[in-house]
């Protein structure tokens, strides 16, 4: 019998009968995953107490990425003007700039809760696609990502990595309909704690299950060790800026 990966419901009370894409589709994804009932599904796509859903909040963020690969390859009049609800882009000499748009850009509670929308995205993108592709994800060790993704209880930790070379392998398909890799790069890391993810050419650390002080160190070390030549910071995500949404360093 089927069971949902998220609330862990079953074929006999709750239903299966929408589509549940991993990848927003407003994204270009176009992986479905079974296990997600049409409740949870809704879920991550409604607007909740907020102006904007879950998967908006990806959306947001990520497809500026799309778009700036796009640009890299294409002419500027193929791939159309940058259209955010929160953000501004700016380009100044094939340097690009963002920031929030005046209504939010003061608003410091609403970007503090647009980037928990945005980590609780990334976590849900990343669990679908992990049972999608490895068939795991029921297992009660994974009860972390559930509370915080769908119930949108405790915090947990998201780290980006800034990159020292401005060389992303990205294939203009990857920008159109991007994909989840696991495994896809030798410099990434991943234990029986943490797990690294690239995703539109960022690189995204963070805990698959309870972790205490000493896991969180070893995982750093190694971590940092193995992005050596690759990498120059490592960054816990706090604010969107944290992120190099518009992939600055392209222009280094
Ligand atoms: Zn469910």
């Amino acid at each position: 019998m089927k069971t949902c990966l998220w609330c862990l419901n079953t074929e006999n009370k709750v239903t299966f009968l929408k589509k549940a894409h991993t990848i927003p589709k407003s994204l270009g994804g176009q992986n479905f995953n079974k296990n997600v009932c049409d409740e949870c599904n809704e879920y991550f796509g409604n607007k909740q107490d907020k102006n904007y859903s879950i998967e908006e909040a990806l959306k947001e963020a990520f497809n500026i990425t799309r778009k700036r690969m796009l640009l890299s390859s294409k002419p500027k009049k193929q791939v159309g003007k940058f259209k955010s609800r929160f953000f501004d882009i700016t380009e100044k000499k094939g340097k690009y700039k963002f920031e929030f748009k005046t209504s939010f850009r003061f608003n410091s509670e609403f970007q503090k809760s647009l980037c928990r929308s945005f980590k609780r995205g990334l976590y849900k993108l990343y669990f679908e696609e992990l049972n999608r592709q490895k068939g795991i994800g029921f297992e009660t060790e994974f009860d972390l990502i559930r509370k915080f993704a769908r119930y949108d209880e405790n915090d947990l930790p998201i780290f980006y990595f800034q990159r020292s070379v401005g060389i992303i392998m990205i294939l203009d398909k990857e920008a159109e309909t991007p994909t989840l890799f696991f495994e896809r790069m030798k410099y990434l890391y991943s234990d029986e704690y943490f797990e690294e993810i690239e995703f539109l050419g960022h690189v995204f650390g963070f805990p698959k299950k309870e972790f205490n002080l000493e896991n969180f160190e070893n995982y750093h070390t190694k971590s940092t060790e193995i992005k050596k030549g690759f990498f120059v910071g490592i960054t816990k995500i706090e604010k969107f800026t944290n992120i190099d949404i518009t992939f600055n360093i392209m222009n280094k």
